[in-house]
């Protein structure tokens, strides 16, 4: 008997062991999974393009004490839901000016924040935001950071892919990069998407030193032989837009449909360009800030874009639209063009030339 009682004490112990390792693992997968930087993973369907929605300067939240400020929001949701019916996009990037937060006079921004990414939510469909000079705008007596719209972005919502980006970077919050998977074998990349702080706002309208070192470590690490195609997206144009931007008439290589006002760019270029001009990769780069502008240029090896102002808010009257981009594997193939409210479609281009 008694022998029997240790027999069994010995088989308890083995098996508390057991579980001891086990929560230990689940501990260690759980801690893996939390990390902010990891490399994660949207996936192409079997069978389709794969295709993405720009959503730019939506600017939510306007004079939200007035009858026009939430009204304009209301008119922005129905220039999603339009192009995201229209286009069925697999994915959605929010460009930047998101609201309008110097114009906000609520604690919590975020409520606007939120209501911009309704639309996309509702229909399920997975998305990834980058700032603006105006998302975190100081309003005179209140505001909220970067840091806590996306920690409330990302904290609600299973399908944001956002990431606030390593610490070292912070105040610049939302630098991170997404595979984009092919559709028979999740391990195998089809391209890489890069999603960079331009700055503005509580700080400088900038992509740093810092930025572009992440950039290049991250890039030589995921990418050393530049074998994956690589797709840019930021809010503020870089200098170089300036030297590629039509005077007058959009004419090829150029393509677009309204050159309605001068390039705004960044306050100064601390290497990001040439780093980007380094890598056979890059393919494009996708900005919005300008909302008079929707046109792409060839710049070197890579091309140079403005989204489509989406949003009824911000300024300027041009009709609103969305810029989509549509990427084919085997092969690899980058063709994008805008989306209108309407429905109408125009100004394509193929970008991996
Ligand atoms: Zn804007």
């Amino acid at each position: 008997m008694a022998g029997q009682n240790r027999k069994l004490a010995k088989i308890f112990s083995l098996l508390l062991l057991i579980s001891a390792v086990a929560a230990a693992v689940v501990v260690a997968a759980a801690v893996v999974a939390a990390q902010p930087d990891e490399l994660r993973n949207i996936r192409v369907r079997q069978g389709s393009p794969f295709k993405i929605a720009l959503f730019a300067d939506l600017h939510f939240g306007e004079d939200a004490w007035t009858g026009w400020g939430p009204l304009q929001d209301v008119h922005s949701i129905n220039v999603m839901s339009s192009v995201l019916d229209h286009e069925k996009p697999d994915f959605v990037v929010y460009l930047g000016d998101v609201i309008t937060a110097n114009n906000i006079p609520i604690a919590n921004a975020s409520l606007h924040w939120d209501q911009a990414l309704s639309p996309t939510r509702d229909r399920g469909i997975p998305w990834a935001s980058v700032f603006g000079n105006h998302d975190d705008a100081h309003f005179d007596f209140m505001g909220t950071t970067r840091l806590q719209l996306m920690d409330h972005e990302t904290g609600r919502n299973n399908l944001s892919l956002s990431q606030n980006g390593p610490r070292n970077l912070w105040p610049s919050v939302s630098n991170y990069v997404l595979q984009l998977s092919s559709s028979d074998n999740s391990g195998s990349p089809v391209a890489f998407l890069y999603f960079l702080d331009s700055g503005g706002g509580s700080y400088p309208e900038v992509i740093s030193y810092a930025q572009t070192n992440w950039f290049n470590t991250t890039s030589q690490k995921i990418n050393p032989d530049s074998r994956v195609p690589e797709i840019i997206f930021w809010h503020i144009p870089s200098i170089a837009y300036n030297s590629v931007a039509p005077s007058g008439m959009i004419n090829k290589p150029c393509v677009g449909s309204i050159n309605n006002e001068k390039v705004a760019p960044q306050d100064a270029e601390h290497g990001i360009m040439k780093a980007l001009e380094s890598r056979p990769s890059v393919q494009a780069v996708f900005v919005g800030h300008n909302h008079g502008l929707d046109w792409c240029c060839p710049h070197k090896k890579f091309w140079l874009c403005f989204a489509r102002h989406s949003g009824y808010g911000g300024y300027g009257s041009w009709a609103r639209g969305a810029r989509i981009l549509e990427i084919t594997e085997n092969p690899f193939s980058l063709k994008s063009w805008i989306s209108m409210e309407d429905g109408a479609v125009h100004s394509e281009v193929v970008l991996n030339s």
